[in-house]
């Protein structure tokens, strides 16, 4: 990922710097800005609805994820809770009430210097798309299969805690006969 080149306060160019025993991106100049690169809180839903999983594809991901369906994610918003985040982005992404958000748990997810908090969202109403997404599934149960990093732990661990055990996708490039 792109480091940041200067400083959000000053705009003086940023340089490595000793930091607490740490060498960190830090500005040039003694505003005393330090770029910390702490990961960020993204929210996701294990959203049930009529007996089944709900995944999404998003139109934003790249191709070789063209077949990929994940979880409903989103960034907090300012002085929002995590559960009140997690039902608002099922309500915004899929237009569907959701009765409780219970958490899974939190995982980190290092290649996008992320923290994952995760929920299961049960969940009523007509599935309407926005604009971010362009397909969903619903997928039973025991057909539910997760993926290795970010948001499938999360769906492995709900999974395992109604007694399925689901099979672990590899996400792979796609071959040139594909
Ligand atoms: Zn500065």
């Amino acid at each position: 990922m792109p480091q940041f080149q200067f400083c959000p306060y000053c705009a003086a160019p940023l340089v490595q710097r000793l930091v607490q025993g740490e060498l960190r991106s830090a500005c040039s100049t003694n505003c005393g800005f330090v770029h910390y690169d702490n990961p960020t809180p993204v929210v996701a839903a294990v959203v049930e609805h009529d007996g089944m999983v709900v995944l999404a594809h998003n139109r934003a991901w790249p191709q070789m994820l063209r077949s990929f369906y994940g979880l409903i994610t989103g960034f907090l918003e300012r002085a929002e809770s995590p559960e009140q985040c997690a039902l608002r982005e099922v309500k915004e992404e899929l237009d569907l009430d959701g009765t409780t958000a219970t958490l899974i748990g939190v995982y980190p997810f290092e290649q996008m210097n992320q923290v994952i908090i995760a929920y299961h969202v049960p969940a009523d109403g007509t599935i309407a798309l926005n604009d971010e997404l362009d397909a969903f599934r619903h997928v039973p149960l025991h057909e539910c299969q997760a993926w290795p990093s970010g948001t499938g732990p999360a769906l492995r661990d709900w999974l395992r805690s109604r007694g399925f055990e689901p099979r672990i996708l590899e996400i792979r490039k796609p071959t040139p006969s594909e």
